[in-house]
């Protein structure tokens, strides 16, 4: 009998950032594919006689290409296993579930897929940043730092009312700070960059879109980082001024 494939969403880090429906197709997998980003301590939680397959991805490391994981994730389901594929955040938020979804229904693999709380909302949040603030940010873009920074983001950059949160964006920044800048986005739009959201050793930087490249390069920035550009970035918006600490707070 055919197994099946169930995309899941895991979250920004914490086990207990997955959905309930997640968990349990989790513990009771008998093929899962990791990922780098996500849950990842997950020894003694998954059923003892699990396949367990990462195929993480480093930045600047050979990735496993996409179309080896597609073709894994097919064959072990037609060997007749339940097959968890766990995906970083939400996985049709720059996670390619959309592409992993297509290669099961090709190849006649029941699949579903299982929704994910967002490094896009949640990181920002573990900062204290909401992306929408009545009377500060009506509305979100959403985009990945890779390739040119398109006439859509310039045009969020520029909006006051707009937020612009970039995810996968670190090494990107020199370009997309001089791309923003070139294209008139005001020098003092405020920036947080959030390493390592919901995890112990999380870090916020806060600077400006004039300074970005200099106080990322000052701080050793590293991925995995959520880029937040915004009025909702400022320091103060909900905490009270006395408990910022320079430019950077925890
Ligand atoms: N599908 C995922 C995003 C995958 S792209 C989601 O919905 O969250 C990978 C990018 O997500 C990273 O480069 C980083 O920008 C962001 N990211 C994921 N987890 C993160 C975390 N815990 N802290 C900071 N950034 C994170």
């Amino acid at each position: 009998m055919t197994g099946r494939v169930h995309l899941i969403g895991g979250g920004p880090g914490p086990i207990d950032l997955m959905t309930v429906r997640a968990w349990r197709l989790l513990t009771s997998a008998e093929v899962v594919v990791m990922d780098r980003l996500g849950p990842t301590d997950l020894r003694g939680e998954l059923r003892p006689d699990a396949e367990v397959i990462d195929v993480g991805k480093l930045p600047g490391h050979h990735p496993v290409p996409q179309d080896e994981i597609n073709a894994l994730l097919v064959d072990r389901a037609r060997a007749g296993n339940q097959v968890v594929r766990l995906k970083g955040g939400d996985p049709f938020v720059f996670g390619r579930g959309g592409e992993e979804v297509a290669a099961c229904l090709a190849a006649g693999i029941p699949v579903d897929v299982v929704p994910g709380v967002t490094s896009a909302v949640a990181v920002p949040q573990a900062a204290g940043i909401p992306v929408t603030h009545r009377g500060v940010a009506t509305a979100v873009h959403i985009v990945h730092g890779q390739g040119p920074v398109s006439a859509s983001t310039v045009a969020a950059l520029r909006d006051p009312e707009v937020t612009t949160v970039i995810l996968m964006g670190v090494s990107a920044i020199p370009r997309i700070v001089a791309d923003a800048l070139r294209a008139g986005v005001d020098a003092d739009r405020p920036v947080a960059i959030v390493e390592r959201g919901h995890h112990l050793d999380q870090r916020t930087t806060r600077t400006t879109l004039g300074r970005a490249v200099l106080d990322a390069g000052r701080t050793g920035i590293r991925n995995p980082a959520v880029i937040v550009v915004g009025d909702v970035a400022r320091a103060e918006l909900l905490l009270p001024a006395h408990e910022m600490t320079g430019d950077t707070v925890r």
